[in-house]
């Protein structure tokens, strides 16, 4: 293996493909069609920056699968971004929206810019101009193609495209389902900002419910009292740590590109956070140790490892250097192949991205319908439920002989909130797609790793729309 040329991120995609194809029935064609990219859109266009400059930007957008519409993925602000990475991370969305039953294909978008060298209205301009691109090209709509947040970006640069499409688009009545990622006042959902790190939770809380599962690694059932690292604490990183925290296992470590801090009590997300704001550096947090590089990190001692930052950290060098039981893929494969292979011969069990990540997009898919239903989430049922549920109420404290609790009266009276709503059906779809590929791993004992049983579901999934569609003309 020492010979060959590293894989580049698509290509490693692809491998992981073939690899799990084996073990499906599809005919070559079929499965030639799902791998390869449909659509790829690089563009090039100039913006005037802050100091009169004319800076030329480097702009993708890929749509990977329209085997069901429209398309949907990210757009990442970042200077890695190249179109072998943006073609990767839009075949990763149509397996992730396939295993979680999302009726999406996938697409990605990047552009190649370090955001924070950038004032907020050269960012503002970049933005807009890149949209109206995709606005010319056909490249975007409700109907077509959906962008989201993704690294670098968040609610604010969801705002600016939304606007620049409604402007350019006058009348469409559907135009906020462009996007989603909004802000809640601008059309977008509530829970879906925490959505990827609760949605990587959940599926980590499963995976840690399932008793052979967890004898397998050595560890006790159910999360409490398990220790974790996580790097990266942007969006994703803050809320699996979170949520991790409160549901009693231990962050011992936090890692930026700046460094890392550990501390064997526990670190909490919010404070690390905040000292970051102030400080400008993770490093020097009251109480923990300092470790030099964020790289050591993952070579801790501990239960679980929440990779949640970019793709390629665990590698066929520091692979063999891990000490976690369990790796929960966050990010968007933050292992190489070859990192999969040395962690599948120490026995390490990888919950893979295509996955796990899932919860970003299912929450996008209720806000998308959210947005072309004009109608927000527990509206409809509320005059309902008001009405209903005072007779209920009334019985329910006559054959208890106790009145119910404050929280209780408001969640019968009026019904759930739209966040209740969107937590539970979060909740819902990442327990299920977490069994649903444990049964396809526990029933075909040849497949090597999860990951491969969880691209067998997807390819299963994709093939069988080709195979029902039929091939145009
Ligand atoms: N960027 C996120 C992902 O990679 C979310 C995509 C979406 O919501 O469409 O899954």
């Amino acid at each position: 293996m020492s010979d060959q040329k590293p894989y580049s991120f698509f290509q490693s995609v692809e491998r992981s493909f073939d690899k799990a194809a084996k073990f499906t029935k599809w005919e070559k064609g079929i499965l030639e069609q799902i791998k390869a990219c449909n659509s790829i859109y690089s563009m090039r266009f100039p913006v005037k920056m802050d100091d009169g400059r004319i800076e030329v930007i480097e702009a993708y957008r890929v749509q990977h699968s329209q085997h069901k519409s429209p398309c949907k993925g990210g757009i990442r602000f970042s200077e890695e971004v190249n179109q072998d990475e943006v073609m990767a991370l839009a075949s990763l969305m149509t397996y992730k929206c396939a295993i979680v039953n999302v009726p999406f294909g996938g697409g990605k978008g990047g552009i190649k810019i370090n955001p924070r060298e950038h004032s907020v209205y050269e960012l503002e301009k970049i933005t807009r101009r890149y949209t109206s691109e995709l606005v010319k090209k056909n490249f975007i709509g409700p109907g077509i193609d959906v962008p989201a947040p993704d690294y670098g970006t968040g609610e604010r640069e969801m705002a600016w495209i939304v606007d620049t499409y409604a402007s350019l688009k006058p009348g469409e009545i559907d135009a906020a389902g462009c996007v989603t990622g909004k802000p809640v006042t601008q059309g977008g959902v509530r829970g879906r900002k925490e959505a990827t790190g609760l949605g990587v939770f959940y599926g980590i809380r499963e995976v840690c419910n399932m008793p052979d599962i967890m004898q397998k690694q050595g560890l006790a059932v159910g999360v409490e009292g398990k220790t974790v690292v996580v790097q990266g604490l942007g969006n994703v990183g803050y809320h699996s740590a979170k949520f991790f925290r409160e549901h009693g296992s231990k962050v011992v470590a936090i890692a930026e590109y700046e460094g890392a801090i550990y501390s064997a009590d526990g670190l909490n997300e919010e404070e690390v956070f905040q000292h970051r704001k102030k400080t400008g550096s993770i490093l020097n947090f009251p109480g923990a140790q300092n470790l030099p590089s964020s790289n050591e990190a993952l070579e801790l001692e501990c239960d679980i490892l929440i990779p949640a930052a970019l793709e390629n950290v665990i590698n066929g060098e520091n692979a063999p250097k891990v000490k976690a039981k369990i790796i929960g893929e966050a990010a968007n494969g933050p292992l190489t192949p070859e990192a999969d292979e040395i962690l599948a011969g120490k026995g390490v069990l990888v919950v893979p991205d295509m996955y796990l990540n899932a919860g970003g997009v299912t929450v996008s898919y209720f806000e998308w319908l959210k947005n072309l239903s004009h109608v927000r989430y527990g509206r409809m049922e509320k005059r309902f439920t008001e009405n209903m549920n005072s007779h209920i109420l009334g019985q329910i404290e006559s054959l208890t002989g106790k009145s119910v609790t404050d929280t209780e009266r408001k969640f019968i009276m009026h019904g759930p909130e739209e966040v209740d709503l969107v937590h539970s059906g979060l909740e819902e779809t990442m327990i299920t797609a977490t069994r649903e590929i444990m049964e396809i791993w526990k029933n075909n004992p040849e497949i090597p790793d999860m990951r491969t049983a969880a691209y067998v579901c997807a390819i299963n999934k994709v093939g069988t729309s080709y195979a029902e569609l039929g091939i145009f003309p």
